[in-house]
């Protein structure tokens, strides 16, 4: 396994690249867990990130929707953000967590052959897109096989969009990609026949509906240029819009009893994700998510934003620890000067002698 810390420009005491204990472990390093340890390095927080370097958009070219960012490589982003940690004086390393645990009031992370403790944890693994299962489709994924009009709406403007329908998502997505080209498709493949209100409405929109399954997404080297179909047909198209299944990267947390929850749209599963409150606390005591794992809406910035706001939630709870230990322990210092300076009557009269009191 390759642990590379990343230069670090701040420092403070009690924190240095040996330390093997931290406030805050944060896992996953996208940009939920970026902006999270970035907010809690600021407040002079040990933290360590610890990501396997696969974010969810890294086949796609550029960013989008991310103001004051649009059209930036999701690497730049991320190496950027992995930079500003390090000047807070947090630690960024490339590695997977392989196990959780509790060890009394702290949490074990265990990263292949090394652990760590951490007071509180920080989750940020985000979320895996399951494709429909067509031949060549995968290849294609986050270049012209895309799922997001936000992500890539406006970059397929007025061209052949297809919608591969799998799921209750598929009309949704053909009245939103219509709104961006004329020339949209809804190819039925595995869905169920559509309602007689969605035929007149796509009728009226002028999207075109196709039977028959999607047998093999067909590309060349400039890029994908239909479907075939069962039947042997085939329906030229210039992008592919697909329903992936959103499953959360939520396994580790399964030993610290947190279960994710079945995401539905009109009874079908859609996906999974860690339900938490507004600052992303799970009823896991310690235990914080933010990003897509969270919630399979997540888009780059709101996972930045959910990010700083677990983080500064989890700021405020150690700060809150740490005044209660601080009284605990100034009660317990109070109380051991106070039993030492109660003086026996034999040792009082002594001191009478002596003028004392
Ligand atoms: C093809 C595609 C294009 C997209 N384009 C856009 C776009 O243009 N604009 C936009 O706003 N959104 C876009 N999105 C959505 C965007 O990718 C997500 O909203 C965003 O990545 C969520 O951020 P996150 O931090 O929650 O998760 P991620 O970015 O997925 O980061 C999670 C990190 O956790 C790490 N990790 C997981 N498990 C472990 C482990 N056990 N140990 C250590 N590390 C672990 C992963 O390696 C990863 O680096 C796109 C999505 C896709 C699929």
């Amino acid at each position: 396994m390759k642990f590379a810390i990343f230069p670090r420009r701040g420092t403070w005491w009690g924190m240095n690249e040996n330390n093997e204990s931290y406030d805050v472990v944060v896992i996953g390093g996208g940009a939920a867990g970026l902006a999270g340890a970035v907010a809690l390095a600021r407040s002079r927080r040990s933290v360590l990130v610890i990501d396997s370097g696969e974010p969810r958009n890294a086949p796609a070219s550029h960013v989008h929707n991310f103001l004051t960012r649009d059209g930036t490589p999701p690497g730049e982003i991320y190496a950027a953000g992995r930079e500003e940690v390090a000047t807070y004086g947090g630690q960024v390393v490339t590695g997977r967590v392989t196990a959780l645990s509790r060890d009394g009031e702290h949490f074990r992370v265990q990263v292949s052959d090394r652990d760590v403790t951490a007071r509180r944890l920080l989750m940020a693994t985000g979320l895996r897109d399951e494709l429909p299962e067509v031949p060549g489709l995968a290849a294609r994924w986050g270049i012209d096989v895309l799922h997001c009009p936000y992500c890539h709406g406006w970059e397929v403007r007025d061209q052949r969009v297809g919608i591969l329908a799998t799921g209750p998502g598929a009309a949704h997505q053909a009245l939103l990609f219509r709104q961006l080209s004329p020339h949209v498709t809804v190819l039925r493949h595995t869905a169920p026949e559509l309602a007689p209100e969605q035929r007149e409405q796509f009728g009226a929109l002028g999207i075109a509906v196709v039977a028959g399954a999607v047998t093999r997404v067909e590309a060349s080297e400039s890029g994908l240029t239909g479907v075939s179909l069962a039947d042997g047909s085939f329906v030229p198209l210039d992008a592919l819009i697909v329903a992936p299944r959103m499953t959360a990267n939520a396994e580790l947390l399964l030993p610290l009893g947190l279960v994710p929850a079945e995401v539905r749209v009109d009874g079908q599963v859609i996906g999974t994700q860690v339900e938490a409150g507004p600052s992303g606390a799970t009823c896991v005591p310690g235990v914080w998510v933010a990003g897509n794992l969270a919630g399979i809406q997540a888009q780059v910035i709101t996972s930045a934003a959910a990010g700083l706001t677990a983080g500064a939630a989890i700021n405020a709870d150690l700060a809150a620890e740490d005044a209660r230990r601080a009284t605990l322990r100034r009660s317990a210092a109070d109380l051991f000067t106070r039993t030492l300076s109660q003086v026996n009557p034999g040792v009082a009269g002594c001191r009478a002698l002596f003028g004392g009191s």
